[in-house]
């Protein structure tokens, strides 16, 4: 058959929702995919677990969403946590909220995701094809006719009423998100907002990063400094590596920072790792344990303070001499320490590419689609879903839902146009 009623470009999460919505509804469907297997980076999500969805309300998830959350509004009204919890319920996969609201599997399988959504689209009637690349949209004066594709290294055209684009965005590129459904948009048209990495681990200059791998601090207040000036803050656990920072409130920083960083301004990190004690706080709890301690060695007392792979760092650092004893600390070694532990500093070099970054910023413009139908407000007949839309969210389940809410909003407004002009 060379002719369906729509075709679904990228069997990701947000191509195997639409596939089987739009079959669902009484559309043949086809779902045509690069690689050799569908949802290959549905598999890695949640470092294996997946962390399918949210149980925040609609206002509050909006609010997880960049640069426009609103945009959503309707998708997720239409398809929304619950509703994408239900249907894996229907092929027996359960679920459980953690922390945050984080739902996942109870079997902690992202598998069993993968499983239930395929079945879903295969039982409904969906066709798949693998291994087999759109490379162009077929388009005449009525709008988007078909794809042509690459299968077997020969290009055929296969022709559609209607065609969905769900090719994601450039993260991960191993997993078959490499930026395709950009060129495709672009190719009829459409603007692309300048796609860059979010949720992605930064770099730091200098080696003291490198010498702390491997270190979690729980409890810190990260404060990003732009040009000198302060302009956001997160507070909770970061992470040491080997080229700089990384973690939950560095991932959520960084897409802020890394915007700031495309447009040449100077960033620099200030850890505050007593953010429970303000200065005068912690110049009495310095006081009372040097003094307890004053015979003790200084590198002995710092382990009161921190953790002990920090200490050699900030007896550097703070240039004390190692051998001291508590009675021996000055008044300006003490306020050496303090500022330290208060604002340890690191300069901001970059970030870490597409291969690492959990999510793509960037993308279609969202001003070019139907926020009530996902369709193209340039070329008919051509739709949009997923991470190749120029909305992206923090951690905590957000993208999934984004990609679910609008795959399917996609697939039910171009089977109701489809029916409508019968
Ligand atoms: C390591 C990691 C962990 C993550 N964990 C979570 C998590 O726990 N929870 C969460 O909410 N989000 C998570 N995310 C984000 C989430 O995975 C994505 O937002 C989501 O997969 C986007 O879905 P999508 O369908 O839009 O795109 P994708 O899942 O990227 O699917 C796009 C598909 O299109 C195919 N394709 C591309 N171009 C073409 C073409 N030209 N022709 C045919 N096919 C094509 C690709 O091969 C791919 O199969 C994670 C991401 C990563 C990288």
């Amino acid at each position: 058959m060379n002719n369906y009623d729509v075709i679904v470009v990228g069997a990701g999460v947000a191509g195997l929702i639409a596939a089987g919505r739009a079959a669902e509804l009484g559309a043949n469907v086809l779902v045509v995919e690069k690689m050799r297997r569908p949802g290959i980076k549905l598999l890695i999500t949640g470092k294996g677990r997946c962390n399918i969805t949210n149980s925040d309300d609609i206002e509050d998830f909006m609010k997880n969403v960049h640069p426009n959350g609103r945009f959503l509004k309707h998708a997720l009204f239409t398809f929304f946590s619950k509703d994408i919890i239900d249907l894996l319920h229907n092929y027996g996969v359960e679920t459980i909220v953690e922390r945050g609201g984080r739902v996942f599997p109870t079997s902690n399988k992202s598998v069993d995701i993968l499983n239930a959504l395929l079945s879903n689209a295969t039982k409904q009637g969906a066709e798949f094809r693998y291994n087999c690349k759109v490379t162009n949209l077929l388009i005449n004066q009525d709008g988007v006719t078909g794809v042509e594709i690459i299968e077997n290294e020969q290009k055929k055209q296969i022709t559609a009423k209607k065609v969905i684009i769900c090719t994601g965005g450039k993260s991960y590129p191993a997993t078959g998100s490499t930026g395709d459904g950009y060129i495709l948009a672009k190719s009829v048209g459409h603007t692309i907002e300048q796609p860059f990495p979010a949720l992605v681990p930064i770099v730091t200059k200098g080696n003291i990063a490198g010498q702390l791998q491997g270190l979690a601090l729980k409890n810190v207040k990260v404060t990003v400094r732009v040009n000198c000036k302060k302009q956001t803050e997160a507070f909770g656990e970061m992470l040491f590596t080997h080229f700089g920072l990384s973690g939950p409130i560095i991932l959520t920083l960084s897409r802020f920072i890394v915007k700031e960083l495309i447009n040449n301004n100077k960033i620099d990190i200030s850890i505050d790792l007593k953010p429970a004690l303000d200065n005068p706080k912690l110049d009495n709890r310095l006081i009372r344990d040097l003094n307890k301690y004053g015979k003790k060695q200084i590198e002995n007392i710092f382990k009161l303070w921190l953790p002990a792979k920090l200490i050699p760092v900030f007896i550097k650092e703070c240039g004390i001499d190692p051998t001291k004893e508590g009675h021996q600390i000055t008044g300006p070694d003490r306020n050496k320490i303090k500022s330290l532990m208060k604002d340890f500093r690191f300069e901001i070099t970059g970030n870490r590419s597409f291969k690492e970054a959990i999510i793509t910023a960037g993308g279609i413009n969202t001003k070019e689609i139907d926020p009530k139908t996902m369709q193209s407000k340039l070329v008919k007949n051509l739709y949009f879903a997923g991470e190749v839309i120029d909305v992206d969210a923090n951690t905590g389940g957000y993208n999934l839902q984004i990609a679910y809410s609008t795959g399917w909003l996609a697939a039910e407004s171009s089977v109701k146009s489809i029916k409508e002009n019968i």
